[in-house]
């Protein structure tokens, strides 16, 4: 007897087969704006589908791998990475996943929209890029850092056109030294010295999660020596990672690689810093430092959201894939109602996390390009929100991908396994769910972020009506409770409203995702139409949406 095999056919293209990112762009960016993206985009998803998909199998399965010391007993800290990852490190300059919204000719294009264009790009490039998209995102932070204008011009002269190059053999990527083994979100605790000595400031502590280890360049938090406790006062500066000879410079030991659960191409290290050479990325002395490294963290949160939200597309472009070629009971697993609601309630959650990530965007470049304080005070508690919401639906999906597999989907080299491991990462780095809900809540209580908010949510309203007047009273009533609530804490910052931080904090994100929706459902667009709707009864009523998600699967994803 014949052994079955099961064929799985592979995901189509990222960009032709995912009509909500194509009707969004069209939108957003007007259709002039769009037109002049789809060669990008095109070529960035023919790339995946091919020789990134094989890059990306090969920096899977080769892992990094430390090498402290030479054959001579000489310690060289040197990381050596697969040929998969080169190729990954290659496209993203190539493809200016960093570098699109500092190029001139893109922002004589498409102004402040560079950036919704950029997530796009990484919206086709994260999902398959052995999570090369983590430097990436950090050399983004470390780019919009050291443009920020207090940086000395030299320094930035000297790094900024590498971080943000589109030529493989001259583009460079930036690691970010915070963590410290006594305290990740509490950087009060941080205990690297920085001291300012003849020829410069060195840099001498223990940093105990540094990812992307093998950077050119890392931005490490240090505290200025004399400078107190607290961490208002940590300082960033740039460390170089190498010497002239591409040597580990002088100081820096690499302790070991983290063992991880998930992320396994990124080398994530334990490092020492003994005296290190640093550039100060601004005034060290000024108070303001830790203020200023927020710039970076800032755009390292939204590429988290935009991982969140490829990651959560690209599974459930693999599930659809799976459920076309498999059968049960008799018939393709893709005409099972069941199935097909379970499928379409995950399109719902995708599309949401990708609105709010777009938006998040969106805003950053009309905060960079037009200086626009109206985007800046949205983005204040945008960012917190679309990071956590996103990193929480993107582990819960993941789970749900690999259970639509069955058995296979537990099983290493169909690769599916890592859908679930590298999301769970998603909702601890760069602040946990608590830290960011609480950031959340200083934006309500001190920075009066709530304003932006509903403003956005009253305006949404009005367009709701237009189209569903049961959509219009569900956001309605989330909002007239959110105003309450949200009055509410500003008043009276207690214990209450911290131990309520989180679940205030998914509902103002929910919320938002529901007009970000309703505001895109006004292109008469189908599936715009369907998300918003679906998307409002499951995540502001908590209703059961599996016999329309069933229904419109087709229109859904
Ligand atoms: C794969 C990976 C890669 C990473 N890469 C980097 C990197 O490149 N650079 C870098 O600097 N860091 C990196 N990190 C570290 C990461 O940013 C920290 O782990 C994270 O910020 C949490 O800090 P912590 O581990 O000290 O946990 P803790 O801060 O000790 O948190 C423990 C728990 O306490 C909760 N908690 C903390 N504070 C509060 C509070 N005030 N109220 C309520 N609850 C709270 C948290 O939500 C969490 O559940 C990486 C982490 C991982 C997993």
């Amino acid at each position: 007897m014949d052994r079955f095999v099961q064929a799985v056919p592979p995901p189509a293209d990222p960009y032709a087969g995912d009509p909500l990112l194509r009707s969004w762009l069209e939108r957003v960016l007007g259709p002039a704006g769009h037109a002049a993206a789809k060669d990008r985009l095109a070529a960035l998803a023919a790339d995946v589908v091919g020789p990134l998909r094989a890059a990306h199998a090969d920096a899977e399965n080769n892992p990094p791998r430390l090498v402290r010391y030479d054959a001579w007993g000489a310690r060289v800290d040197r990381i050596e990475t697969s040929d998969g990852w080169q190729r990954q490190r290659a496209a993203a300059a190539r493809h200016a996943v960093v570098a699109l919204p500092y190029l001139p000719d893109a922002r004589a294009t498409w102004g402040a929209a560079a950036r919704v264009v950029q997530h796009a790009l990484l919206h086709l490039y994260g999902p398959e890029s052995a999570t090369f998209s983590c430097p990436v995102a950090m050399a983004d932070g470390a780019a919009a850092l050291l443009s920020r204008p207090e940086v000395d011009p030299a320094v930035r002269d000297a790094w900024l056109p590498r971080l943000v190059a589109t030529d493989p053999d001259v583009a460079v990527t930036s690691g970010q030294w915070m963590t410290e083994s006594q305290g990740g979100s509490d950087l009060s605790r941080s205990s690297t010295v920085a001291t300012a000595a003849a020829g410069g400031w060195r840099l001498t502590g223990e940093k105990w999660f540094c990812s992307a280890a093998d950077s050119a360049v890392a931005v490490a938090l240090a505290r200025p020596d004399g400078a107190g406790p607290g961490s208002r006062v940590l300082a960033p500066f740039l460390v170089p990672r190498y010497d002239g000879a591409g040597a580990t410079a002088p100081g820096i030991r690499v302790h070991r690689l983290k063992d991880k659960l998930g992320t396994r191409a990124l080398p994530t290290a334990e490092i020492g810093l003994r005296g290190v050479a640093a550039l100060p990325l601004g005034d060290p002395a000024d108070p303001g430092g830790l203020a200023r490294a927020m710039t970076l963290v800032v755009v390292t949160r939204l590429h988290n959201a935009a991982a969140a939200a490829g990651g959560m597309r690209r599974g459930l472009a693999y599930a659809l894939a799976f459920a076309a070629a498999r059968t049960v009971a008799g018939g393709p697993l893709a005409a099972s109602p069941l199935h097909r609601a379970t499928l379409g309630t995950l399109a719902v959650d995708a599309a949401g996390a990708f609105a709010l990530a777009a938006h998040a965007f969106a805003l950053l470049g009309r905060v960079e390009v037009g200086a626009d304080p109206f985007a800046a005070a949205e983005l204040r508690i945008v960012a917190p929100l679309a990071k956590l919401a996103t990193g929480k639906l993107a582990v819960s999906s993941a789970s749900e991908y690999v259970e639509a597999f069955g058995g296979a989907g537990y099983v290493e080299d169909t690769g599916v396994p890592r859908l679930l491991r590298d999301a769970q990462v998603l909702p601890i780095w760069e602040g946990t769910t608590n830290v960011l809900a609480l950031d959340a809540l200083r934006a309500v209580v001190r920075d009066d972020a709530a304003g932006p908010l509903l403003a956005r949510l009253d305006a949404a309203q009005v367009v709701a009506r237009g189209l569903s007047p049961a959509m219009a009273d569900q956001l309605a009533a989330a909002t007239a409770a959110l105003r309450a609530d949200l009055g509410e804490v500003a008043a009276d910052p207690t214990a209450a409203a911290v131990a309520g931080a989180r679940g205030l904090a998914l509902r103002m994100a929910y919320a938002l995702t529901a007009a970000l929706l309703v505001e895109h459902a006004t292109t008469g667009d189908e599936q715009a139409e369907v998300t918003a709707r679906l998307w409002a009864r499951r995540w502001l009523r908590h209703d059961d949406i599996a016999v329309d998600a069933h229904h419109h699967l087709d229109v859904l994803a």
